[in-house]
Formats: structure tokens, C-alpha cells, sequence
């Protein structure tokens, strides 16, 4: 079946056509580790998984390469604003040494590394640091000083736009709508309000330490300094893939300036497209909360400067809402539209999500049957037509509630859906909850009475333990207990 994915260079759909047949080269811009992610940027990270798993149903083998930002990214994207690792160090009390922004990179790339597995986020095979990459950021700088792209101004080297007649094509880019004043604000001697920095001078702004080799920046050619924020996904999609790779993935706010800077710096540097294929995730707003005035019904985008930054933990202590019940509830939007952050919303779905894997459990005794053929294409239509997963989740209450489907296939059908959707039913299915002490004791007379066949005590236990709010599912070996799926509060601790 022919896959279809939007591609935000033609602002259309298009049939998807690997470089080369059967294998594709997927690279998504990777997180700022100077905080944690919020779970908007972990929503970024379940697209980029999710699309590597249609791409894998559709029979492909993927090759996902990530980038970690530790350096050079500015709180502006057009080099404007301080530098985020450097606010860290600040914020964490830390010296301004290139050993301990290490360090601070270390702990927010383990903590996003864990978010992933939470999400069964798949981690990237190569997922790597920026500023592992230094030597590749000065190759292609120097490769655009030769080709005439790139000129020297008193803060930095910078990429001349008015040398790329197509600059600002990804996503057709209004120049003139940019803040063109701001920025050349920024930097006067820059030729075009659009053009970015390549390489910037000195040690982030914070002065050459003298005698201190520790200090925040590499040695190059044009003396001690650090790459531009732009020029690292550059530098490590070639090396990793060469020119032109399939498809490159990131947020929408990097459309108008990362991803242009990108796509400009690659190609002028190679004469030959970057990737083929742009895909974009829309934001996860926020509409309330103390950064949006409550009467303003305004939308922002989550963030990480904002206050209304929530994290994958955070919403698990705060709203009792499982990593894999939000990626569901992600999933239940098409990728490319916006959708606001509620607990309530989220919860709804978790309810859901909760039905289907207590569905899938108990389904377990059963012997090995064989997907619905007509679901599975109805399944494979929806999530071609550029991962309308909406649309493919949409079919599991028919499958659930179906009168013709052997309770065999459904389990297959389901084993099938989840290669996808990535909830990772087989082995969620059988984590127990924490049972508070009564309702351990009563499994374990349950468990008793079975063993005897005393099928009226087991059912009148069954009762008392579903009155304390737990379902019963027997198993070959067992029974295993799910906590009620409710939309309010639940009083036990998981
Ligand atoms: P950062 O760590 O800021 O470099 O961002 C990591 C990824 O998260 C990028 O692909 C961003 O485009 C994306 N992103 C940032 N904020 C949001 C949001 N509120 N909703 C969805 N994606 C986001
Ligand atoms: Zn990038």
C-alpha cells in the first residue's frame, strides 16, 4: 500500500519514495538539554517515533539519527538572547567550564533519555551530542567561507542569505514579515536582516579566562569560539547520512528560521537538497494556567522559558496520568494540529486506553489467531494517509465490540494496531498496581479459593475486591489486579 506524508516543503501530501528502496534515513532535531523536557517537546518525540514505526509497518528498515543541543542554542533563534547552557550553569551554580556544561548536558539527556523509554519511545540508535561534533561544524563553515557563502563580521562568521536566492522556501517564509529590525539590531554589520551566524567569537559572551583552558568555547580557525546554533544539525546529518537523506522532522517553530538556516547552509555547502522530506509536529498549547491571563482565552505554546511547563513526572504525580496513557491521547489528534493541554482531556482518554489494555488482558489465555484482514486494511489506509492515527484508533471500539471477530483475531488485530500506535500492550498489560494491604489479603483467599474450585467464595471476593475499586483478571498462572479506570481522582496510590 503507497504511503502518504505531508511534506512541508510542497505544502502538500505527497506519496512517500525513499532515496533508496526499503531503507530510510530519518533525522529529527533532538532537545536543548539545559532542563528537562516539557511534554510538549516529548510530543515532538512520540511524532518522530510514531512516523518511524508506519514507516517500519510499510516494510522499511529506519535509520533515526538524533542530535543532543549542549551548545550554542540562544533563547532567540535569530541569534539573539543569552545561551541557554549558560543559563543553566548559571541557574545550577556551576563554574563556566566546558567540563561542567558537560555535566549539566549528562543529567538532562539521561532524564530525557528516560521520558523516551517511558513513552516506549524507541531511543534513536544515534543519539549524539552537538558538541561532539565540533570538528564537522568548522568543516562545513570553512567548506561555505571557500564557496563564498559565509563573511566575517567583529562577533562572528555569518551565512550570507543574499548568496541563497531560495532562502526562507521551507515553508514559504514572508522575510519581510520577519522582525528584520530586531535583529539587525543584533548585529549592524550583518548584510541581510536574515542572515544567521555560522560561528560566533570569543566564549559566550562571557569574556576569554586568562590561562584558563576550561573556558566555554573550541579552538578553529578563526580563534577560540562556538558554532551557531543552526550549523550542528547541518554538520551532523551529513556526516551521519551524506546528502540528500529522506526525511528530517522538528517542531513547527522551526520552520521559519532553524530549519530554512538549515536547508540553506546544507545546500549552498553540497549543491543538493538536504532531505526530501519536511515533517512537522504542531504545538501543545496551553490556554490557562498562571503564564496566560485567565480572561485572555489567549493560546501559547507550551515551553520551557514559560511557567506552564509541565513534565512527563510531573503529570504523573500531579494528575495520576500514566507516560502511555498521554502518548495515546496524543495519538487520538492527526500530529499536525494543534491540541491544548487538559488533565481532564488527558484522563478521558486514559480511561480509554485503560478499557483496551484490560481488553487485551483478558484475552491472554487465548490461543495464537490471525489479524481481521478488513480492520487491518482500514488500519493501514488510515495511518498511510499521512498517520491519520485518529482515524486507525477510531477502529478499536468496532474491534472490541464486534460479534464476527474470533477473540483470537482480535488479540492479533490488536498485537498488529499496537506495532504502530506503540502501546506497548504486551508487557503493560501485565504490571500489576500496588495493592493497598485489604485488597492483597482478599486476592490472596481469592487465589485460594480457585485452587479449590470454590467458584462461589471466588466470585463473592471478586465482589468485594471490584467494590474497592480493582478489576480481577484471570490469567493461565493467576490473576492479576488493574486499578478501576476512572476519569476523577482515584483515591489509592498506584
Ligand atoms: P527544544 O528542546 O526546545 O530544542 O525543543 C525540542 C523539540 O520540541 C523541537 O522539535 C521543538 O520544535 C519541539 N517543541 C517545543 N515546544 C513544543 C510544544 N509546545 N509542542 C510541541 N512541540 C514542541
Ligand atoms: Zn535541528
Amino acid at each position: 500500500m503507497s504511503l502518504y506524508l505531508h511534506n512541508t516543503l510542497s505544502g502538500k501530501k505527497e506519496l512517500f519514495s525513499p532515496i533508496k528502496k526499503g531503507a530510510v534515513s530519518l533525522y529529527s532535531c533532538g532537545p536543548t538539554v539545559y532542563n528537562f523536557a516539557h511534554i510538549g517537546n516529548l510530543r515532538s518525540y512520540v511524532f518522530a517515533d510514531t512516523l518511524r514505526r508506519v514507516l517500519e509497518y510499510n516494510g522499511n528498515k529506519v535509520k533515526h539519527v538524533m542530535n543532543i543541543t549542549d551548545v550554542g542554542h540562544l533563547t532567540g533563534d535569530g541569534d539573539d538572547g543569552d545561551d541557554k547552557m549558560v543559563k543553566a550553569l548559571k541557574r545550577e551554580g556551576k563554574p563556566f567550564t566546558l567540563v561542567a556544561m558537560r555535566e549539566i548536558a549528562d543529567f538532562y539527556a539521561e532524564a530525557f533519555k528516560q521520558d523516551l523509554t517511558k513513552l516506549n519511545i524507541q531511543i534513536p540508535k544515534t543519539l549524539e551530542f552537538a558538541s561532539d561534533h565540533i570538528k564537522e561544524d568548522i568543516e562545513l563553515v570553512k567548506k561555505l567561507e571557500e564557496k563564498g557563502f559565509a563573511y566575517k563580521t567583529k562577533d562572528g562568521i555569518y551565512f550570507d542569505t543574499g548568496k541563497f536566492p531560495s532562502y526562507g522556501k521551507l515553508g514559504n517564509i514572508n522575510l519581510e514579515g520577519q522582525k528584520a529590525g530586531a535583529r539587525v539590531a543584533v548585529n549592524p554589520e550583518k548584510k541581510n536582516p536574515a542572515d544567521f551566524s555560522l560561528w560566533k567569537f570569543g566564549t559566550h559572551g562571557i569574556g576569554t579566562i586568562p590561562n584558563n583552558k576550561n573556558v566555554l568555547g573550541w579552538e578553529s580557525p578563526w580563534g577560540v569560539g562556538f558554532p551557531g546554533w543552526h550549523i550542528e544539525c547541518s554538520a551532523m546529518s551529513s556526516h551521519y547520512f551524506g546528502q540528500p537523506f529522506d526525511i528530517h522532522t522538528g517542531g513547527i517553530d522551526h520552520i521559519p528560521v532553524h530549519h530554512n538556516n538549515e536547508i540553506a547552509q546544507s545546500e549552498a555547502a553540497y549543491g543538493v537538497p538536504l532531505a526530501h522530506y519536511w515533517l512537522h509536529n504542531a504545538f501543545l498549547n496551553v490556554t490557562s494556567g498562571p503564564a496566560v491571563a485567565k480572561s485572555s482565552g489567549e493560546v501559547k505554546k507550551m515551553a520551557k522559558s514559560g511557567e506552564n511547563f509541565l513534565t512527563l513526572k510531573k503529570m504523573q504525580d500531579e494528575h495520576d496520568i500514566s507516560p502511555l496513557a498521554y502518548r495515546f491521547w496524543l495519538l487520538t489528534a492527526h500530529y499536525r494540529k494543534g491540541i491544548e493541554w487538559s488533565a481532564e482531556a488527558v484522563k478521558a482518554s486514559q480511561v480509554f486506553y485503560e478499557k483496551i489494555l484490560n481488553f487485551y488482558l483478558s484475552l491472554q489465555a487465548i490461543k495464537k489467531g490471525k489479524a481481521d484482514a478488513d480492520l487491518q486494511k482500514k488500519f493501514e489506509t488510515a495511518i498511510n494517509d499521512d498517520m491519520n492515527t485518529a482515524e486507525a484508533i477510531a477502529l478499536i471500539p468496532k474491534l472490541i465490540s464486534s460479534t464476527s471477530i474470533a477473540p483470537e483475531d482480535k488479540k492479533a488485530t490488536l498485537e498488529d494496531f499496537d506495532r504502530v500506535l506503540g502501546l506497548n500492550l504486551k508487557n503493560e498489560m501485565r504490571k500489576e498496581v500496588v495493592l493497598p494491604s485489604d485488597v492483597e489479603k482478599l486476592k490472596e483467599e481469592r487465589e485460594l479459593a480457585r485452587k479449590n474450585k470454590d467458584w462461589k467464595n471466588a466470585d463473592m471476593l471478586r465482589g468485594k475486591i471490584e467494590a474497592l475499586g480493582f478489576s480481577v483478571i484471570d490469567v493461565e498462572e493467576g490473576s492479576i489486579m488493574k486499578k478501576k479506570a476512572t476519569s476523577s481522582k482515584p483515591k489509592l496510590i498506584r
